[in-house]
């Protein structure tokens, strides 16, 4: 029985070898598609900003010809001044050119506002840029780096599976099917050691029988909360 529990133990390292690479082969594309969407996330985000940017410098556009505007009302309103015949209009047209100078002065404090509004957005729109392009570059590498790992995990994965056939070839088939039954029942592992009297799978006590089985090696030993074929290190060794 030593024999067969070290074939099938070599047998369950293969095939746990095996599920490890196939779970790292399927999530590459998932780990490859976090990396992108969260850069592309982040450039959306950039977009953003510089569309409020550039909405600030149309605003301020606007600003310049409505005091283009206003400047040029007073300047014709200035020259009324002097052809109005009475006091009345001459008053009315002070006020309204009063009125209109405090409006220009409003219109540039606007304006003024938003230029340095503009500045603050430029420089961190700078300093985004610069992060942007280095964190495109990391997920570029990532990226590389993954697609790089998933084409030595081929050959790899061919080998482990070349390896396995070979293994699984000295066992005896019925044992060989019991413990795929086991392994296909409980997860990878349908071979545990025994550790300190309890299974090395489920962790339960065992009763003293089964510890005892394990350790003779003249028959398999099972746990009987799990199911798995319990084996004992020290018998092995
Ligand atoms: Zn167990």
């Amino acid at each position: 029985m030593r024999e067969l529990l070290r074939q099938l133990i070599r047998v369950q390292e293969i095939d746990e070898r095996l599920a490890r690479l196939r779970r790292e082969a399927q999530d590459i594309p998932a780990r490859k598609e976090r990396a992108r969407s969260r850069l592309a996330e982040r450039e959306a985000a950039f977009a953003r900003a510089e569309a409020a940017c550039q909405q600030e410098l149309a605003e301020i556009q606007r600003l310049e010809k409505e005091v283009e505007a206003a400047r040029a009302t007073a300047a014709r309103l200035r020259q009324q001044q002097f052809e109005v015949k009475t006091n009345d209009a001459y008053r009315a047209l002070l006020h309204e050119i009063d009125t209109l100078t405090a409006h220009i002065r409003q219109l540039e404090d606007a304006e003024l506002e938003r230029m340095e509004n503009v500045e603050r957005y430029q420089r961190a729109l700078a300093a985004t840029r610069r992060d942007l392009d280095s964190e495109s570059a990391t997920v570029e590498r990532e990226c590389a780096e993954l697609d790089g790992r998933l084409a030595t995990m081929d050959s790899e994965l061919a080998r482990a599976e070349a390896e396995r056939t070979a293994a699984a070839g000295e066992v005896d088939p019925d044992w060989l099917r019991r413990y795929e039954r086991i392994r296909d029942h409980v997860g990878t592992l349908a071979l545990a050691p025994v550790d300190h009297g309890t299974c090395g799978g489920c962790h339960m006590r065992l009763p003293p029988q089964a510890v005892h089985d394990a350790r003779r090696c003249e028959q398999i030993a099972v746990c009987a909360f799990c199911g798995r074929m319990l084996y004992s290190i020290e018998a092995l060794a």
